[in-house]
């Protein structure tokens, strides 16, 4: 039995790993949860699962709150994120919050030698030397919930990775992908948050129509697989069945195939090296499918994509910059303070006004994070 901590409990990968976790009653309890502030959703999970910890980000919280129970018991603020990442009776960290404001969690889990279930991407972006270097110095597996992270992950099951050709990462094209970019001058916050494949909160709905979130998941591919930029490739694939795939030194290339299911790489996430089988995801039906479709990225109709591999080529604090200008301006058009274009120049802007420092600490990396965003704001909101 595996005692699960779910940072982000109420998101969408949150509500899906409870999912998961609901379906294998023997095999998983839910310990601790950690969310924002969807206080109804909150509510509704502690009553259906009675987990023994809750972190709250205030009091107010807390107090909206009903327990039923007399052991349940509070955390309140960011801190209790690392508390409960920490906990003895914690087994698996399954971190599913959006953004940087997961990055200590993860650190500490490692510490801890948890198994880490990882779906906050923003947190390899923006310090994934920092991430890598305490999973390797305390021999913890992150294992990727990210779909094209957890196919290339079963792809590599054995191999060397010094056997391997290159990465293909596999990009749906997301809302906008049928759009020109003299179409993208009117698009509205409703229309980006339209996917055609998979549903999935505010903020990686948005990054997915502006390419941003391939970008992130190529700096994550690099630090999850140690593996150089010029080794990750990204191609288009609409239907978003291929979710990933590996090319060997011998032309052999492994793909992992499936219908669009996050439960599914949430599930392996938590069962590792094991199988389970997961009644609610449906077969792959090929033949009904009759025709998978594939195309070359175009960087100038996409430019994150490309501001992306340049922050992760330059290194040092670049991709901080690129995280938190992007976080920062994907929040301002969600609410509706930018264009959708916009989004694009102020991640631009930002890389281009930063100096560069090079192998940054956390205490530097906490504070150009700030800055950035505290930038960004004053000229926008
Ligand atoms: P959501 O926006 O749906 O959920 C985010 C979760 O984080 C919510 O539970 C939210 O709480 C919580 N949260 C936000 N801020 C805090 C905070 N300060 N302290 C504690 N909890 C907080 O996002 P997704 O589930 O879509 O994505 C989560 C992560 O997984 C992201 O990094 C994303 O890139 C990644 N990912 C998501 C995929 C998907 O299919 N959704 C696929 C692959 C990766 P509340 O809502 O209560 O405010
Ligand atoms: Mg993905």
């Amino acid at each position: 039995m595996k005692s699960i901590t779910l940072l982000g409990a109420t998101g969408s990968i949150g509500l899906q790993t409870l999912d998961v976790i609901a379906e294998h009653p023997d095999q998983f309890k839910l310990y601790a949860i950690a969310f924002g502030r969807n206080i109804k959703k909150a509510q509704e999970i502690i009553n259906k699962f009675n987990p023994a910890k809750v972190v709250v980000l205030d009091e107010t919280i807390r107090q909206a709150l009903q327990i039923h129970n007399s052991y349940t018991t509070f955390l309140v603020g960011k801190e209790a994120l690392q508390e409960v990442s920490a906990d003895p009776n914690t087994d698996v960290l399954v971190n599913a919050v959006m953004g940087s404001v997961g990055l200590e969690a993860t650190l500490t889990a490692i510490e801890h030698r948890k198994q880490i279930a990882i779906a906050n991407k923003e947190t390899l972006v923006t310090a994934g030397h920092l991430v890598m270097d305490a999973a390797d110095k305390y021999e913890v597996d992150l294992l990727p919930v990210d779909s094209e992270h957890s196919a290339i992950f079963q792809a590599l099951n054995g191999e060397s990775y010094r056997d391997i050709n290159k990465i293909v990462l596999t990009a749906s094209g997301g809302s906008f992908r049928d759009k020109s970019r003299e179409e993208l001058l009117g698009v509205t916050v409703a229309d980006a948050l339209k996917h055609p494949n998979w549903s999935m909160g505010a903020k990686i709905t948005i990054d997915s129509a502006s390419m941003m979130n391939k970008g992130l998941e190529v700096i994550e591919a690099h630090w999850l697989f140690n593996m150089p930029y010029e080794k990750i490739e990204v191609i288009q694939h609409k239907e978003s069945i291929i979710h990933s795939m590996v090319e060997y030194a011998d032309k052999s290339v492994i793909a992992q195939l499936g219908t669009p299911d996050m439960r599914v790489p949430i599930q392996y996430a938590l069962t590792y090296p094991q199988r389970l089988s997961l009644s609610s995801s449906k077969s792959l039906d090929l033949v009904e499918m009759g025709e998978l479709h594939f195309s070359k990225m175009d960087l100038n109709r996409f430019p994150c994509l490309d501001f992306a591999y340049q922050a992760g080529k330059t290194g040092g604090s670049m991709p901080t910059v690129l995280n938190a200008a992007n976080e920062t301006a994907v929040d301002l058009f969600l609410h509706e303070q930018i264009t959708f274009l916009e989004i694009e120049n102020i991640i631009e802007h930002a890389m281009l006004t930063h100096n560069n420092i090079q192998n940054p600490n956390l205490e530097t990396i906490n504070a150009i994070d700030l800055e950035i965003r505290s930038k960004i704001n004053e000229s926008y909101r």
